[in-house]
């Protein structure tokens, strides 16, 4: 991996950030689960991948003792919901507001960021200096969704996942861009 890439993650260079990283940021900006969830995040990352962040969050929530039907009800949850023991005390204030969502909203999160910070780390590997935002998947992303096509510098990009973004995960797309037509003429 390239040495200080100069892309900020959590305040350090992205190069030296481990998925644990990428969960810790996600639980810090969202709020929705507290810090004792980060294993369990870095645990889902992988799976993630594969079978999608929904997916691996009811996996989790179904795994081990589950809350009581009483406690169910006081998170407004149907009774037949799978909910564990786990799960419920990684929630925060605001996840017990969004029990259902807490665990795969952070999730997404990481995954977003760590899925970017590996496109932006093959692409330097490859001798790419840009990268073109995809103009689709966006479009509840504010920020993102007026600068479909536009072309970052790698060395500019400065803070992943971006700053501006207001999005719970930004998903706008980032591929490796190289204007290979001008460099032909
Ligand atoms: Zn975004």
């Amino acid at each position: 991996m390239p040495k200080e890439i100069g892309i900020l993650f959590n305040g350090q260079d992205l190069c030296h950030a481990e998925d644990a990283d990428f969960a810790s940021e996600a639980i810090s900006a969202l709020g929705l689960l507290n810090e004792t969830s980060c294993s369990s995040l870095v645990a889902m990352l992988s799976e993630a991948r594969v079978l999608g962040p929904e997916q691996v969050a009811l996996e989790f929530r179904k795994q081990g003792t589950q809350i009581s039907k009483e406690r169910k009800k006081s998170l407004g949850i149907r009774r037949n919901s799978n909910f564990s023991e786990e799960a419920y005390s990684q929630l925060t204030v605001n996840g017990l507001k969004e029990p259902l969502r807490a665990h795969a909203a952070t999730l997404t999160r990481a995954m977003f960021a760590l899925l970017k910070a590996e496109t932006v780390q093959l692409a330097l590997a490859n001798g790419f200096n840009e990268l073109r935002i995809s103009p689709s998947h966006f479009s509840d992303c504010r920020r993102c969704s007026v600068r479909g096509e536009e072309i970052l510098q790698i060395s500019k990009i400065g803070q992943l996942p971006p700053l501006d973004c207001t999005r719970f995960a930004c998903s706008a797309w980032w591929q490796p861009y190289r204007d290979w037509l001008a460099e032909a003429k």
